[in-house]
């Protein structure tokens, strides 16, 4: 069949998506390219997580399960959520999903109306922007302050009579974590609103700070109105196996696990029982691997410390760093640019209009490669002057 004789047009959602979306593919990688672009670790997962799926496989998980979740994983979550929130989880209020993006997309299908508003910082994950704009929903970015952090007063005008307020802690692409302060301020300025909020707590496992990391969930006046949206990806290293979770208020999760079941079906069922074992056995897994990403921002930073014209907030969550420069050159051209000098990194610009100016490097990387990625950009940034 030529599709010539095809008078297609792709469904006006998908294309609101496509007029608007950042999201860049990326470019083919060519040898010796060494790339500061991904997001995910490159860790393995581990040996015993691997292990559990081989046995569930072996032991007949090979069938559907219940559409919101095996029953014993989804009991060991709730547990999970409760303790972090310190109130009874049940699980009637957790929803097994294909990763963190169909968490993402089964909460702001399930809230969002053609023509409600939902507000994000700019810049962010722009994976938002564009499910909002699949739901026909209006987005209102809200552009963070030079420090990275939320600018309240503008948060606190956007945020009135919006239906939703999306946002990841620790945040991709700048790193930073978001404090008690801020996550309390959110709460005063939803207060009596019917206003909810989608928690993405993504990279909530790989934070470099002192101060205990705040989940949304924690924070009286938040957590009664949040969707807590978390995925086995980042903390695990299981981005390949595709399982996340929502968790929240119980009409609302029922309402997101209409859509996931109508999109998506139940997940893996060999997956969830891998995922048990990970929630029970993983955490020295988790600690390991948050060291070692430790090392490698320190390492990270130092490099980039040397490189004229380039200024970096010291990231503390996730594993990016968001760098500004000074050269007039948007983002995405130079990054254009830097490839040819043998790095790949991201555009600020991907993640929303005020991402313009910065670059976002991963430092989920191998230690040498960071070194002399930095490097490479380094050179590249030279050449332009
Ligand atoms: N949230 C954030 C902030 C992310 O960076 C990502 C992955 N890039 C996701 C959610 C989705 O991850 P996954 O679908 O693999 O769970």
């Amino acid at each position: 069949m030529t599709s010539s004789s095809l008078a297609f047009q792709p469904s006006e959602a998908v294309q609101r998506v496509e007029r608007t979306s950042l999201r860049t593919a990326q470019p083919q990688s060519r040898g010796g390219l060494i790339s500061l672009a991904m997001g995910e670790p490159d860790f393995a997962t581990p040996p015993r997580i691997r292990m559990a799926a081989a046995q569930a496989l072996e032991d007949g998980h090979t069938h559907y399960t219940d559409p919101q979740g095996d029953p014993e994983l989804r009991a060991a979550l709730a547990e999970r959520v409760g303790g972090l929130k310190g109130s009874a989880v049940t699980p009637g209020q957790i929803l097994v999903t294909h990763g963190g993006s169909a968490a993402l997309a089964a909460a702001i299908l399930a809230v969002v109306n053609p023509g409600d508003r939902v507000v994000f910082p700019d810049p962010t994950y722009s994976l938002y922007a564009d499910l909002v704009n699949l739901a026909g929903g209006i987005c209102v970015p809200v552009p963070l302050r030079p420090d990275l952090h939320w600018d309240l007063e503008a948060l606190a005008e956007a945020l009135h009579g919006a239906a939703l307020f999306v946002f990841c802690n620790p945040s991709n692409p700048t790193g930073a974590v978001h404090t008690a302060e801020e996550l309390a301020a959110l709460a005063d300025f939803t207060a009596d609103s019917g206003t909810l909020v989608l928690a993405d707590e993504a990279y909530s496992e790989l934070v470099h700070t002192d101060a205990p990391f705040v989940s949304a969930l924690q924070v009286p006046g938040l957590a009664e109105r949040t969707l807590y949206c978390q995925t086995f990806s980042k903390s695990y290293a299981m981005t390949g196996w595709r399982l996340g979770y929502l968790a929240g208020p119980q009409e609302v999760i029922a309402a997101a696990a209409r859509v996931h079941v109508t999109i998506n079906g139940s997940a893996n069922s060999a997956v969830q029982r891998a995922a048990l074992t990970a929630l029970n056995t993983a955490d020295a897994d988790i600690s390991r691997m948050r060291q070692a990403y430790g090392a490698r921002r320190t390492l990270m930073l130092d490099e980039l410390s040397r490189v004229k014209g380039v200024h970096t907030r010291t990231p503390q969550g996730a594993f990016y760093a968001f760098p500004s420069y000074d050269a007039s050159i948007r983002s995405a051209d130079l990054v254009r640019h830097l490839r040819e000098h043998g790095v790949a990194v991201r555009p600020g610009s991907e993640f929303g209009a005020a991402g313009e100016g910065h670059l976002r490097l991963s430092y989920a990387a191998a230690p040498k490669d960071i070194v002399e990625g930095v490097r490479r950009l380094g050179r590249g940034l030279a050449a332009l002057t």
